[in-house]
């Protein structure tokens, strides 16, 4: 699709609210970003949140800290208060959001449906890549300690400084990552697809063929909710 053609379905529904699903590694992280810079809409991370809060040594950076390096959940009460926050700002600021990292579960999924009855979301996009294939990305991947940018280089794309291995990149904990996300995918995405919210892109390839992807379903579902919300107007 081409970004014009977005751009409209934009237009036509200036808050879009989507999810990003897939295992660690698929990319989801990546293709948030370029979804949220494409759409112009807050890019929220819970796993970036929480390395960022960890970072700072923050109360919620020393709760969650332990978690996060065993490369286990942390609870869902530190998450879903992380996500309430970050909604709440943009619903004030009527911005659009992709969620990255949230919901894990089909029970983090009805608790963002309670924290935002009235703005349900548009669409969640799965990810799909083959675990072996998302190992080893995780093995290259590299991330900026001072502004969390992730990426494959020796030093940070955005500030240039030198880059490190994520705390939770080592193998028993992507070994844990990666089984937590194939017992909880199931029930999450038919949750998601009950509500008639759900669209599987394939994550393998180039990112810029990933991000067409991707932006081909997000259209087409923002163009639907544009379709039924005028027809409700009427
Ligand atoms: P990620 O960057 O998505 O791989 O997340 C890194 C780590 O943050 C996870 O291994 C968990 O410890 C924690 N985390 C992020 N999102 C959630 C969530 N929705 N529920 C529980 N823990 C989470």
């Amino acid at each position: 699709m081409s970004e014009d053609r977005l751009m409209v379905d934009v237009a036509n529904r200036a808050v879009p609210r989507l999810v990003m699903l897939g295992r660690q590694g698929s990319g989801k992280g990546e293709q948030s970003g370029r979804l949220a810079a494409r759409l112009d809409i807050e890019h929220i991370s819970t796993g970036a949140l929480l390395r960022a809060a960890i970072r700072d040594a923050t109360s919620l950076g020393s709760a969650a800290a332990e978690a996060v390096e065993r490369g286990e959940p942390v609870s869902d009460g530190l998450v879903v208060g992380l996500v309430a926050e970050r909604l709440a700002v943009a619903t004030a600021l009527g911005r659009g959001v992709v969620l990255d990292g949230f919901p894990r579960t089909a029970a983090q999924a009805e608790r963002l449906a309670a924290l935002a009855p009235a703005t349900p979301i548009d669409l969640a996009i799965h990810l799909v890549v083959p675990r072996a294939l998302a190992v080893s990305r995780i093995q290259s991947r590299r991330v900026c300690d001072s502004c969390g940018w992730s990426g494959r280089t020796a030093r940070c794309g955005h500030c240039n400084r030198p880059t490190t291995r994520r705390a939770d990149d080592w193998p028993a904990a992507i070994g844990r990552r990666m089984s937590e996300h194939d017992r909880q995918i199931g029930p999450l995405l038919d949750w998601f697809g009950a509500r008639n919210a759900l669209a599987v892109v394939d994550g393998v390839g180039a990112p810029d063929d990933v991000e067409d992807r991707v932006a081909e379903v997000v259209g087409r579902a923002l163009e639907g909710a544009h379709q039924r919300s005028t027809a409700t107007a009427v």
